[in-house]
C-alpha cells in the first residue's frame, strides 16, 4: 500500500517529473519498501499502456569494425585484439529469414561505424529486408551518419534508429570520447532523425565512469524534452584492453531503478531489457522487465561471429542459436508472467 514514505514515487508519477532531490533520493534510498513500491508502479504503468506484453527485437550485429575511438568500448579502433568481421548482405538476410520464421517482426541491425556499410550498401540491404518483409519493422544502430544518408535509408525502408546519446552533459561526454567526436554532432543527429520520421531511440550506461547523480539528472531531462520512442539504458560493463578496462561496473540495482523512473517520466516508451543487464545478473533481464521494461532483445546473428561483438567482457548469450535465445527468452518471460508476442510492437502515442 501507498502510505507516506512512498510520496516521492507518488509524485514522480503523477508529475511525470522528477527533481535532482526526488533522484537523488530514489537512487540512494535503502528502504526495500520504497524501492519495491518504485518498481510496481512503473510495471502498472507499462502494463497500462502496453499490457503483459514483452516486444521482441532480432539483434544482427552486422559489423565489429569501427572508425570510432569510445573510450569504453571494447571494439575501438584502438582495440588490437578485436576480432573483426563483416555479414554479407546474405548472411544478414539469413538473419533475418530465421527470424522471421522465428517470430520475430523487428530487425535491429547494429554495428560499428564501418565505411564498409556504405549508403549504396545498406540501401541494397534495407530495401531487400523492406521488400521480402512488409510486415516487419526495420531498426538501425549504425551510429553517426550524414543527414543525407539516414535520409536514403529511410527511403529505403528503416522505420526506427538506436542512437545512445551515451551522456546529456557535454563535459561528461568529452571523458567517454576522444576529442574527434562532438557531443553536439550526437545530438544533431539525433534531432535529424526524429525529423526524418524515424522512431528513435536514445539511451546511456549506468556506472558509466565520471557519471554522477548530476549528469543522469541531465540525461532524464534531456529524455523528457527529447521525448524519444525508445531508451536503451544498461549497466558499463568493462571491457579488457580499453583505457576504461579497470573501472568498476555500473550497478545492477541503480540500473532497475532508472528504468522504473524513466517509465513513470515517459509512461509510453519502448524500454528494453538489455543484454548488458542479463550479463551482470543471471534475472537481471527479468528483473528489468519487473521494473518496468518492456523490450527484449534476443541475438539473431550468425553463430560464428557472436563472441566477436564484443563491446565489453563476459557478453551472455554468444554461444546460442537464434532459436534457443528466441525460446529462452519466452520462457523466462513467461516465468514472471509475461507474454512474448508476434508483432511488430510499434511505439504507441498517448
Ligand atoms: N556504433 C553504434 C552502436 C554502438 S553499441 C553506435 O554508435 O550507436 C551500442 C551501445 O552499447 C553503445 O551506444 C553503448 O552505450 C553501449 N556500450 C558500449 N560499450 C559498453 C560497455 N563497455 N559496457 C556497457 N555498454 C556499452
Amino acid at each position: 500500500m501507498t502510505n507516506y514514505r512512498h510520496q516521492t514515487v507518488m509524485q514522480v508519477r503523477a508529475n511525470r517529473d522528477i527533481t535532482l532531490p526526488q533522484l537523488q533520493h530514489l537512487l540512494a534510498t535503502d528502504n526495500e519498501d520504497e524501492v519495491k513500491e518504485l518498481f510496481a508502479q512503473a510495471r502498472e504503468v507499462a502494463d497500462s499502456v502496453y499490457g503483459k506484453k514483452v516486444f521482441l527485437r532480432g539483434l544482427i550485429e552486422i559489423s565489429s569494425h569501427c572508425k570510432n575511438d569510445c573510450l569504453y568500448c571494447g571494439l575501438r579502433r584502438s582495440q588490437t585484439d578485436a576480432v573483426r568481421y563483416r555479414l554479407t548482405d546474405k548472411e544478414i538476410l539469413d538473419s533475418c529469414a530465421k527470424g522471421y520464421r522465428l517470430g520475430f517482426r523487428t530487425f535491429v541491425l547494429q554495428g560499428g561505424e564501418d565505411a564498409w556499410f556504405d549508403d549504396t550498401r545498406m540501401v541494397r540491404i534495407v530495401g531487400e529486408i523492406r521488400r521480402n518483409y512488409t510486415d516487419c519493422a526495420i531498426t538501425l544502430s549504425l551510429g553517426e551518419r550524414s543527414a543525407e544518408s539516414y535520409q536514403r535509408l529511410f527511403d529505403a525502408g528503416a522505420n526506427r534508429y538506436l542512437l545512445r546519446h551515451e551522456t546529456a552533459d557535454a563535459a561528461h561526454y568529452a571523458r567517454l570520447h576522444p576529442s574527434d567526436m562532438s557531443f553536439n554532432n550526437r545530438m544533431q543527429c539525433l534531432e535529424t532523425l526524429k525529423r526524418i520520421g524515424y522512431q528513435v531511440g536514445c539511451g546511456f550506461m549506468v556506472g558509466s565512469p565520471f557519471q554522477t547523480v548530476e549528469t543522469i539528472y541531465k540525461d532524464l531531462q534531456f529524455i523528457r524534452t527529447f521525448q524519444p520512442h525508445m531508451v536503451g539504458i544498461g549497466p558499463f560493463i568493462p571491457a579488457h584492453g580499453t583505457p576504461f578496462a579497470g573501472e568498476p561496473q555500473g550497478s545492477v540495482e541503480t540500473t532497475l531503478r532508472l528504468l522504473s523512473i524513466i517509465r513513470l517520466l515517459h509512461p509510453h516508451v519502448l524500454l528494453p531489457a538489455t543484454t548488458a543487464l542479463g550479463t551482470l545478473h543471471p534475472i537481471g533481464r527479468e528483473r528489468g522487465i519487473m521494473a518496468g521494461a518492456n523490450v527484449v532483445m534476443p541475438n539473431l546473428s550468425p553463430l560464428e561471429h557472436r563472441k566477436d561483438y564484443a563491446i565489453y567482457d563476459n557478453k551472455i548469450c554468444t554461444g546460442d542459436e537464434a532459436a534457443e535465445c528466441r525460446n529462452c527468452t519466452e520462457y523466462r518471460m513467461r516465468a514472471i508472467g509475461y507474454e512474448t508476442v508476434v508483432e511488430r510492437g510499434d511505439y504507441k502515442s498517448a
